[in-house]
């Protein structure tokens, strides 16, 4: 096994590809961008959703993929079996920090509740200072503008310092959020 040299971009994204085709477009062209510009894709190893689609543009384009799945999900995800590296785990809790230490950056795609706990929990860990990872969201069709709002008025209420909000970079294409990762870790 190659030992990998690219940088590595953790993508959480759904497990569904959602009504507006829009968002399988994002995900298919992020996973192109990835491979193109020489970044390695980590993922949750699923062949379902906004996940089999980031994943098979990655390996149509040639690109670096590593996957992180739990054994109770192979089946229901459909684990892709032809990644450049699969790595099984016990419990999501791993597969989660698995994904997380081997990524210098992370970014969310359009999901569903999976796809919130696997940001949040990147967030919550940079709020108490554990890492300095950069994440993104990418605000396909405004699909986070509620997200975003959410945040904003945590802030307002008082349940979370200003600072916060840096944490979350939000991107509105594509070609945005890979400016940003050649400029924050490529
Ligand atoms: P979803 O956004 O709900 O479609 O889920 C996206 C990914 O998150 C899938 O690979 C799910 O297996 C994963 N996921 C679902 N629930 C959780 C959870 N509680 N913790 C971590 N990952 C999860």
């Amino acid at each position: 096994m190659p030992v990998p040299t690219a940088r590595s971009v953790c993508v959480f994204c759904g497990s569904r590809a959602g009504r507006k085709p829009v968002h399988a477009d994002a995900a298919r062209s992020l996973g192109r961008a990835l491979a193109e510009g020489g970044f390695r894709l980590v993922y949750g190893a699923g062949d379902v959703g906004l996940m089999g689609e980031v994943a098979r543009a990655a390996l149509g384009a040639g690109g670096e993929t590593f996957g992180v799945v739990p054994q109770h999900l192979i089946d229901r995800e459909r684990g892709k079996r032809d990644l450049g590296r699969l790595i099984v785990t016990e419990t999501m809790h791993e597969r989660k920090k698995v994904m997380f230490m081997n990524a210098d950056a992370v970014v969310a795609l359009p999901g569903g509740p999976g796809t919130l706990d696997e940001l949040f929990e990147v967030l919550t860990w940079r709020q108490l200072g554990l890492h300095a990872k950069p994440a993104f969201v990418l605000n396909t069709g405004g699909y986070w503008d509620p997200l975003l709002a959410l945040l904003e008025h945590i802030v307002h209420e008082g349940f979370a310092e200003r600072s916060f909000l840096g944490f979350l970079e939000p991107v509105a294409s594509v070609p945005e959020l890979m400016e940003r990762l050649r400029a924050r870790v490529g």
